[in-house]
């Protein structure tokens, strides 16, 4: 989740297609054309960010494609809600982390999105009985945590400027456990949050507790919809009118030889194609619902097995008034001992232009966690708002809650690495066979985002000219 500058230029993809397209004109009669058609056809598995990403940019080079997508929406783990009147809630990603040198920003705002500072000057923090935890106190713990991290020296990887090893991790662990032994209370609640081995959360945790206050600086939440960006990169891959697009049609064996590559949906029917770009999430391909024939390679298969996914799931609330304190950004939950997980709860009204009595909670938790029942989640969070603001409270108007991990088109939220796995996992992942192309956010070497997800597609549409480029190249050689 932390912007990492992309090692491969948008324009340099750019570029790399535009030599495709002059290659494509060129040579055109001169060379067999796999499909024997005009335009190679590409299929795309997935509409999230990668794949729409992809399919823009290989429709405005001239390529046909048919984007597959499993659900009756578009857009995958982003999920904007319209309540009307210009209104938004997200159910899925929500902030654009970091806008210097983020070519997500710079696109986004192509597309009228509106994102608004996620300051920190607000904020309150309360244990799970809801009483307001003194900043002050906090402030000590904090000390405390800066002082484990100063003393333990910790070194980053070299390869990855945003998480620390995982000796380091596992030491940090020790030493804050040990402090458990002694101390009570909020310290204890704090050696829980990072006993939640989520290290792509680790960097997040601290700037909650105020440790690292330029990463909040940086963060921006989308006001507006996210999905206006993928809806408009979409409108405008359709205007070139070489894009088809099937919703509510689940892919489920790709078969692939030199010769040719086909898709078989779970309704019976088969897509033939030039390439295939892939990009499930790490979820779906570990649990082998989308089948290869012939299947994945032992080294990619293992890299899958090695990446895992994070669980971060939202309740959503709206209420007939506001009840809380309107002047607070968000709120902040140290520790949830139920749900094993501390929870940020965005006020939406704080942050919007239309005015919306809603409250946001974002549950970050363990792999392990599971969701609860609607009901019983509906009453946990209704429970704790009573105990915050006893006296206030207003009634509830309707409510979201989300699953990701059990969602069977997703099966978690994002990837991230637990002990023993790094990026070279992801750029495993990412490694085409032949013409099946593999993009999405667990195969970039910024992962976790919707900025690597974006990357990614981009790359994804690269890797379809250069492998098609080879193809081209081997049938002018023969000839
Ligand atoms: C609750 C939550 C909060 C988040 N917050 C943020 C945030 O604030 N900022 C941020 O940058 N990132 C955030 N993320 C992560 C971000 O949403 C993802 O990294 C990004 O959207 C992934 O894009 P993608 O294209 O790789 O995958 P996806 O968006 O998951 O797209 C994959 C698509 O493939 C489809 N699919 C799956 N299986 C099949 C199949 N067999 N056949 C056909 N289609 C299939 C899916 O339906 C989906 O549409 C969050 C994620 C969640 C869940």
């Amino acid at each position: 989740m932390i912007p990492v500058v992309p090692s491969i230029s948008h324009k340099m993809s750019k570029d790399l297609i535009n030599f495709y397209a002059y290659l494509k004109n060129k040579n055109h009669h001169a060379v067999k054309v796999p499909s024997q058609k005009d335009k190679p056809s590409i299929i795309v598995i997935g509409s999230g960010i990668s794949g729409i990403a992809a399919t823009k940019e290989l429709t405005s080079h001239g390529f046909n494609v048919l984007l597959i997508e499993a659900r009756d929406r578009i857009g995958g783990r982003v999920h904007s809600v319209e309540l009307g009147k210009g209104q938004f809630i997200e159910l899925g990603a929500q902030y654009i982390h970091g806008i210097k040198n983020n070519p997500l920003f710079n696109i986004s705002q192509n597309y009228q999105l509106e994102v608004k500072p996620y300051t920190r000057s607000d904020w309150a923090i309360y244990d799970i009985e809801g009483n307001e935890i003194d900043k002050n106190q906090l402030s000590e713990i904090v000390d405390e945590y800066k002082h484990l991290l100063s003393s333990l020296s910790l070194e980053r990887k070299s390869d990855n400027k945003d998480r620390f090893l995982v000796e380091d991790m596992k030491e940090l662990d020790t030493k804050i456990l040990r402090h458990k032994a002694t101390k009570e209370g909020d310290l204890y609640a704090l050696a829980k949050m990072i006993s939640i081995k989520e290290y792509n959360e680790e960097k997040l945790f601290q700037y909650k507790l105020g440790v690292i206050k330029k990463e909040s600086e940086s963060n921006y939440l989308v006001t507006n919809g996210y999905s206006k960006l993928l809806q408009g990169l979409l409108n405008d891959a359709m205007q070139t009118g070489l894009l088809k697009v099937v919703l509510s049609t689940q892919a489920n064996k790709i078969q692939h030889t030199s010769e040719n590559i086909s898709v078989h949906t779970k309704n019976g029917e088969v897509f033939q194609a030039d390439a295939v770009i892939c990009t499930v999430p790490l979820g779906v391909l570990k649990a082998g619902t989308l089948m290869f024939d012939p299947p994945l390679p032992k080294l990619k298969t293992k890299a899958i097995n090695k990446l895992n996914m994070a669980i971060h799931n939202k309740v959503v609330l709206e209420f007939e008034d506001v009840f809380w304190d309107n002047n607070l950004s968000h709120f902040v939950v140290l520790y949830d001992p139920t749900l094993n997980a501390w929870l940020d709860i965005i006020n939406l009204q704080f942050f919007h232009t239309q005015k919306m009595p809603i409250l946001s909670s974002s549950i970050y938790s363990g792999n392990n966690a599971k969701i609860n029942t609607d009901k019983y989640m509906l009453n946990h969070f209704v429970n704790l708002l009573k105990r915050i603001y006893p006296d206030t409270y207003r009634p509830l108007k309707q409510h979201w809650i989300t699953d990701w991990g059990n969602d069977p088109y997703s099966l978690g939220s994002y990837s991230y690495h637990p002990e023993g796995s790094g990026l070279d996992d992801n750029s495993e992942i990412a490694k085409p066979m032949g013409r099946v192309i593999f993009a999405g956010e667990h195969t970039h070497r910024s992962p976790s985002n919707i900025q690597g997800a974006y990357l990614s597609g981009l790359e994804g549409a690269v890797q379809v000219v250069e492998q098609l480029h080879n193809i081209y190249e081997m049938a002018a050689h023969d000839s």
